[in-house]
């Protein structure tokens, strides 16, 4: 009698040990996306445990916002919708890769002049002395400065032989999202014939403000006195 009620409690222990996997309490931590939820419909997703056992969940419904940089517009994609908000996440600096963890933007972008750039430069009457074409070979970034590489390419000289003499010399402005002129400088190219390259010029521009954009531009140089 008693070895038939072991055997029963046993038998009971098995079967409730294989409803129930044996107390082992679920964890539902894979989660997998049946469908997305938009702004129009829920959406359903499908929680499992690593021992097999699955559940669904409803996702209630949510705009689909476009991808955008921390604190920048987006726009919900879902056809007719047309909500926007500005991006909720705040920029938060990776140092190995020097871009933003949630939002992957590059801590400085410098908005570069694509391919050859025209730069003329005059003497104080106003008169060409010669031009160049500038073109940006090589840019390398750190977290808060950036080295710029040119090359430049005699297009012309003045008509004057003297002014064919004088010194060239490029000069450079960076330029914040504002407008501001945040650092400028000058690179001396020595003079040389019409079609020969200038010797390749290096400049780096320090303390960068994180999260701006910048643009470069080359200038015209006046009033260079001969
Ligand atoms: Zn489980
Ligand atoms: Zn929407
Ligand atoms: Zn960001």
């Amino acid at each position: 009698m008693k070895r038939k009620l072991i055997a029963f409690v046993l038998a009971i222990a098995t079967i409730s040990c294989l409803l129930t996997s044996c107390g082992h309490e679920h964890s539902y931590d894979q989660k997998k996306i049946i469908t997305p939820a938009t702004c129009l419909a829920a959406g359903k997703m499908e929680l499992s445990c690593s021992c097999g056992e699955a559940i669904t969940r409803t996702i209630p419904k949510a705009h689909v916002w476009s991808e955008s940089y921390c604190g920048e517009l987006q726009t919900c994609t879902i056809d007719g919708c047309g909500e926007t908000r500005t991006n909720p996440s705040v920029h938060s600096l990776d140092y190995s890769s020097r871009t933003c963890k949630n939002c992957s933007r590059p801590a400085i972008i410098v908005n570069l002049p694509e391919g050859e750039s025209e730069v003329t430069l005059y003497n104080s009457k106003n008169a060409v002395v010669t031009s160049l074409m500038v073109t940006v070979t090589e840019c390398t970034y750190t977290a808060d400065s950036i080295t710029i590489t040119w090359s430049a390419r005699k297009t012309s000289n003045g008509a004057d032989l003297h002014d064919a003499l004088t010194p060239t010399v490029i000069s450079y402005k960076l330029v914040d999202s504002d407008g501001f002129v945040v650092s400028s400088g000058s690179d001396d190219a020595s003079a040389i014939a019409v079609d020969d390259k200038v010797r390749d010029l290096t400049f780096t521009i320090t303390r960068l403000t994180l999260w701006e954009s910048y643009t470069l531009q080359f200038a015209d140089v006046y009033n260079i006195s001969i």
